[in-house]
């Protein structure tokens, strides 16, 4: 029996593990596995696929994700938490204690922190995986910087498109958003702030068949999907911002989720089961960033240790 059970083990599941730890609190972090394709599942979470995090205080030179995320556990460990390196298949949120079921075997807690995060959308095709981290990105706010002065493009027609094109603008030269359909999806405002930019251009019915280089970005093969016609647009990176899915499959019914899939918060970081926390990415659509879901982290552990002293 855990005082409390952390399902995720990127920076929102493992800050929430020191800060649990050290409120002398029994801490088991199920962290996922490598079996899940992709990211998310794997312990550690997205920062394991990164190269250098420059964003993250505290490191003025900047730090490889995955040293980062193995500093984390390594923080976590040195204050008694205890590890499954496996995926959360199913969960039991009906009775008292909380039970989290990893294949064959189950867990118990007076409290359970949600934190599984999210991962990108990628387009799926073989050459934006291999050029992902060599001029493929998925994130404005991290990896903008490194293309200053130079021309990228923004694929996606909803909010986060228009915010990452507008973001865009002030380190590249020029940033083009191509969209598959001739509508936006975002929001007026959003819209008009990214129209009204003029170093912003756009390519409206098309999708990307290809991305072109042999070891960075050099361009785009396109396809307008009305006409057919394809054509190349040279540009030195591309940005996918069309959505994040959230990892709460194995939640449902279990606990509340919006109609994409986030776990919805109800006071504080509690979910709508009574010693049921939620922090990071997994219900936190907007901002997305490590530091962010770290903070997360840390408030769910404080809600949880209160939750369990009003328990005992
Ligand atoms: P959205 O789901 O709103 O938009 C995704 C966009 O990507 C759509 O335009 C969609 O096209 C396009 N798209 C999806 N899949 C593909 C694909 N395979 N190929 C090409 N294009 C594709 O996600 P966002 O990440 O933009 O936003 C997430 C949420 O966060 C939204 O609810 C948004 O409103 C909110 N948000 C709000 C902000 C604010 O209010 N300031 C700021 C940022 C986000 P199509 O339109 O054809 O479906």
């Amino acid at each position: 029996m855990y005082d409390i059970l952390v399902i995720g083990s990127g920076p929102a599941g493992l800050t929430a593990a020191i800060y649990a730890c050290r409120a002398n609190l029994k801490v088991l972090c199920v962290a996922g596995g490598p079996t899940i394709e992709d990211s998310y599942r794997l312990p550690g979470g997205q920062l394991m696929l990164t190269t250098s995090v420059e964003n993250f205080p505290g490191f003025p030179d900047g730090i490889m994700g995955p040293i980062l995320m193995t500093n984390m556990r390594k923080q976590a460990e040195k204050f008694g938490t205890e590890f499954v390196d496996d995926n959360a298949t199913t969960v039991d949120f009906s009775g008292r204690p909380l039970k989290i079921f990893v294949g064959e075997a189950t867990y118990e807690g007076k409290a359970v922190i949600i934190a599984t995060g999210a991962k990108a959308r990628w387009l799926g095709i073989a050459s934006e995986k291999r050029l992902r981290g060599k001029g493929v990105s998925a994130c404005a706010t991290c990896d903008g910087f490194l293309f200053k002065d130079k021309e990228v493009a923004v694929i996606g027609g909803g909010d986060v498109a228009m915010e990452d094109s507008v973001y865009l603008t002030n380190m590249c030269t020029k940033v083009t958003v191509i969209h598959r359909r001739d509508k936006l999806r975002a929001s007026p405002i959003m819209q008009k702030r990214a129209i009204k930019n003029p170093k912003i251009f756009w390519i409206w019915d098309t999708v990307v068949e290809e991305v072109l280089g042999s070891t960075r970005v050099e361009g785009l093969r396109l396809k307008n999907v009305k006409t057919g016609k394809t054509s190349e647009l040279r540009t030195d990176g591309v940005f996918l911002s069309i959505g994040h899915d959230p990892d709460t499959a194995f939640l449902k019914g279990h606990v509340e989720l919006d109609e994409k899939g986030y776990v919805v918060k109800k006071e504080k970081t509690m979910t709508s089961v009574p010693g049921v926390f939620t922090a990071g990415d997994v219900h936190d659509h907007r901002y997305r960033q490590a530091v962010t879901a770290a903070g997360y982290g840390c408030q769910a552990a404080v809600d949880a240790q209160k939750y369990i002293e009003n328990l005992d």
